[in-house]
């Protein structure tokens, strides 16, 4: 369970202080898909960035599971990054010089897992994201559909608790974007997921929870919670 209370993050900029980050207090459960949507500019890429441990709140507090997220010690923090979360980026962060499969496997070859441990994890996760057959592949000889799904076992490989994911459909058509949401909503049956998107409708036929940012006023409030 990931708990928020009254977060607040402010930026400053040529003495131009933006209130990025307004009074937010949200709780996510341990599964789940939950969706955040807001126009551009109301703060979700800064609080996806404070949910991830990339920064801090200049107020209130990020309680994972029993512990609020600035008494991490940095090795903590590196711990939290490495193996309870899991990004999925827009631009899909795929490596064009790599194979598929090394694209998917990086973050195990990073933290010096054993060849056989690696293989066993890859074939799963294969199957997982429904990307068996392709293993032969260039990353060029892939549609932007099987990039992303690409992105997101390399995301799931580390088995992470929670998956952030942003604007993960912003470059695909409307078939490929059912697909990618129809694979989060699986995933998330074990793990909590994440979405930022500006697909309002995909968002109300997907989610067990919407967190919606209005562009003024009190920040971020649920309006949608299933189940
Ligand atoms: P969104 O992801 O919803 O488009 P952001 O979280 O990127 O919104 O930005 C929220 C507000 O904070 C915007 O007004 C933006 O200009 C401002 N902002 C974001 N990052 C910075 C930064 N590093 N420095 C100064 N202002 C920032």
């Amino acid at each position: 369970m990931i708990i928020l209370k009254n977060v607040n993050k402010y930026y400053e900029t040529g003495g131009e202080k933006v209130h990025a980050v307004r009074n937010l207090s949200v709780t996510f459960p341990n599964t789940g898909l939950a969706f955040i949507l807001g126009p551009s500019g109301s703060g979700k890429s800064t609080l996806l960035n404070l949910l991830g441990g990339l920064d801090t709140p200049d107020e209130g507090e990020i309680w994972i599971e029993d512990r609020e997220l600035s008494t991490f010690s940095r090795k903590d923090r590196t711990n939290y990054l490495n193996s309870y979360l899991g990004f999925v980026f827009q631009e899909y962060n795929i490596l064009k010089d790599l194979s598929l499969k090394e694209n998917i496997v990086l973050p195990l070859e990073i933290q010096g897992y054993k060849r056989k441990q690696i293989n066993q994890k890859f074939a799963e996760i294969l199957n997982d994201v429904e990307l068996t057959g392709l293993e032969k592949r260039k990353v060029n000889q892939l549609s932007g559909g099987q990039k992303q799904r690409i992105a997101i076992a390399r995301a799931l490989i580390k088995d992470p608790k929670m998956i952030i994911a942003d604007e993960p459909t912003g470059n695909l058509d409307s078939e490929t974007s059912r697909n990618i949401f129809n694979l989060f909503k699986k995933l998330s049956q074990k793990c909590l997921v994440i979405i930022v998107t500006h697909d309002e409708e995909s968002a109300l036929e997907f989610a067990d929870m919407i967190v919606s940012i209005s562009p003024d006023g009190d920040s971020l409030k649920e309006v949608k919670q299933n189940g």
